[in-house]
């Protein structure tokens, strides 16, 4: 049993995505280094998906591996599949990604700073994809790309359309960043930590938009980050992983109200919360993740786990359901544990 929604018996709920015990791995000069171990998961149309954890967990290589953009070698596809409107994406040479990538499927990378090219105008970044994948001259590029700018409220679109990206600040490098995403209509938005880089207000803002252009035209967004406040604000399902596994999938409802994996739990009390005792110290994680060089043979949360049990060193986790969709990769939950006792540390 994979770690996946369950989606097949609603018809409304119909999958642009689904990946399928996907396994990517890198080699190394010390050896392989297993980044993504079994990821399975959905995204149904015009909802948004967020995959969340630490940093290492394997989010970004995740998101990279469904746009094909890992640099092979190091990275390879080790298995499991990829389906996008039920093609297979591990499947399609560098040339038929060319023509998925930006009108398909696109990507709004994390820092503006360094993903936009410093030395090209942003008009002429917006219209590349356009000229690439459509059949219409500089003028109606340039055209469409005044549109699109003016679509995420940058102020004065046609001077600012010949301006370099040095001239926008860090909030309008993220929304040029979008527009780039934007302008061919992508069915499916990856948005890799969008916020990240951005002070809150204009983090605010950014989410903002990219809620109004999803309720306008009805894309999908896999959206990655490590900030569950952006999680409950933007998601309709969430992915928890750890380690190159999902930990914990649900509605944001099941993980917020209904939390059940020991790491999702120490995630949300790592949050600062209005409603806490100014007196309360936050948690930590303590320790650190794992080294996937030498995957651990049980459950990966193990050295870090105040619940662990003999059980959890070395055997891998079954996955126990709580709920419509709501996943759970825990011993905790096995229907054959006794409940108290011996089993514990
Ligand atoms: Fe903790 Fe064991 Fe559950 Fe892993 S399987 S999260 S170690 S209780």
């Amino acid at each position: 049993m994979h770690l996946t929604l369950d989606l097949e018996s609603e018809a409304a709920m119909d999958n642009i995505l689904e990946v399928k015990d996907l396994r990517v791995s890198f080699k190394t000069f010390f050896g392989e280094v297993e980044a993504v171990r079994g990821v399975s998961f959905n995204v149904p149309r015009s909802k948004t998906v967020a995959i969340v954890g630490e940093s290492g967990c394997g989010k970004s290589v995740t998101a990279n591996s469904i746009m094909k953009l890992l640099p092979d070698p190091p990275a390879f596809y080790k298995g499991g599949s990829i389906l996008f409107e039920g093609e297979d994406i591990v499947k399609k040479t560098d040339k038929e990604m060319r023509n998925i990538r930006g009108k398909s499927i696109s990507m709004v990378f994390q820092d503006p700073m360094t993903s936009l090219n410093p030395t090209m105008k942003v008009g002429k970044q917006i219209m590349e994809g356009l000229l690439k994948h459509e059949n219409i001259s500089k003028e109606e590029a340039k055209k469409r790309a005044i549109e699109i700018l003016k679509m995420v409220s940058v102020p004065k679109a046609e001077t600012r359309i010949d301006q370099y990206p040095h001239e926008f600040s860090g909030g309008m490098r993220q929304r040029v960043m979008i527009a780039i995403a934007m302008v061919m209509n992508p069915k499916l938005m990856i948005a890799d930590e969008p916020t990240t880089a951005l002070d809150v207000t204009v983090q605010a803002q950014i989410l903002d938009l990219m809620k109004k252009l999803q309720n306008e035209f009805g894309m999908s967004i896999i959206l990655i980050t490590h900030d569950l406040g952006v999680v409950a604000d933007m998601s309709n399902m969430v992915e928890v992983m750890y380690a190159g596994q999902i930990m914990e999938e649900g509605t944001t409802d099941d993980i917020f109200y209904n939390t059940k994996h020991p790491y999702t739990r120490k995630l949300l009390a790592s949050l600062p919360r209005l409603d806490m005792d100014r007196n309360n110290k936050l948690q930590a994680i303590h320790g650190t993740p794992p080294d996937l060089y030498i995957p651990p043979k049980g459950c990966p949360f193990y050295e870090r786990c105040d619940e662990a049990m003999v059980v959890c060193k070395d055997h891998p986790a079954p996955i126990s359901e709580h709920g419509k969709g709501h996943l759970c990769r825990c011993w905790l939950y096995d229907e054959n544990m006794p409940k108290e006792g011996t089993w514990n540390l």
